[in-house]
């Protein structure tokens, strides 16, 4: 398995199989843009798989971590330096979550937001082709970081591209820079983050470069997980221990002609609705 950029890292934590066998096993696929964007956003992914025979979670971080904040031990290291770094930690994270393989393919942010960017898309559709996921977690399109969106466009266009038999089954738009709590509760795809609380604090832990750099991500997501948890419903006492809102974007996936951006406002302006309907009732 090659892939475009030479500084592609490809890890598969049991060290057994090769990585084209480690990919076919996954049933559970998390594409996202940064080192630890998989362990935020796709926890339910890795905690479904978490010491399962029968299925397997796979991350794919697509960008290089160039440009990270530094502070503490790390404050003289360079940006080369950094980026081996994060590539060690994400090392780390497929390994406390028992990931069948962890791909870094180690693209530049500015070739990622090239949007007709040939080798991110040969990348991605590599990895698409060697593998059947029936569920895929990708960043959701609400979210405020350039980068995440699009990384987002490039997993729809690839997974849009696969013969109608090879789609994923579920496709989901994940948190990360902007939390999905603002959706009706009719559009919330609720995903279950309770299970293995230790795990889940491990898998975030381990990215201590980011979290000395003085962004305590380890305790926020965390506490946004709690929190969708217990703001999930009003009126009966809290179901679940931990709550991961998603987008489903699987339409996108299954009709290829539907508009990401008029899908995407369809949900902003059933919101809009639904706060001026409740203000009209009083005001
Ligand atoms: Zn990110």
């Amino acid at each position: 398995m090659k892939f475009s950029h030479p500084e592609a890292d490809i890890f598969v934590p049991g060290g057994v199989l090769a990585a084209e066998a480690a990919l076919a096993r996954t049933t559970h696929l998390c594409i996202a843009a940064h080192q630890d964007d998989i362990e935020i956003m796709a926890y339910h992914g890795i905690a479904e798989c978490f010491g399962r025979a029968d299925k397997a979670f796979s991350g794919v971080v697509v960008t290089n971590g160039a440009g990270s904040s530094r502070a503490g031990v790390y404050a003289h290291y360079t940006d080369a330096d950094m980026q081996a770094v994060r590539r060690r930690e994400q090392r780390k994270a497929a390994f406390v979550g028992d990931y069948a393989v962890q791909l870094q393919l180690a693209h530049p942010s500015s070739a990622v937001k090239d949007a007709g960017s040939a080798t991110v898309q040969g990348d991605l559709a590599a990895i698409l082709a060697a593998c059947s996921p029936q569920v895929v977690y990708l960043h959701q399109p609400a979210d405020k970081h350039d980068t995440h969106i699009a990384v987002l466009a490039h997993s729809l266009k690839a997974l849009r591209a696969l013969p109608a038999d090879k789609r994923p089954k579920k496709v989901l738009g994940c948190e990360v820079w902007r939390d999905l709590d603002w959706l009706c509760d009719a559009d919330k795809h609720l995903l279950d983050v309770g299970a293995y609380p230790n795990v889940a604090a491990s898998l975030v832990g381990v990215f201590d470069s980011q979290i000395s750099g003085g962004k305590r991500y380890d305790l926020a997501t965390a506490g946004r997980r709690l929190a969708n948890a217990t703001y999930a419903v009003a009126h009966s006492t809290d179901q679940y221990q931990g709550v991961s809102w998603a987008i489903d974007l699987t339409p996108l996936v299954q009709d290829p002609k539907l508009s990401v951006r008029d899908f995407t406002q369809r949900f902003i302006d059933r919101f809009q609705n639904d706060v001026a309907e409740r203000l009209a009732k009083f005001f």
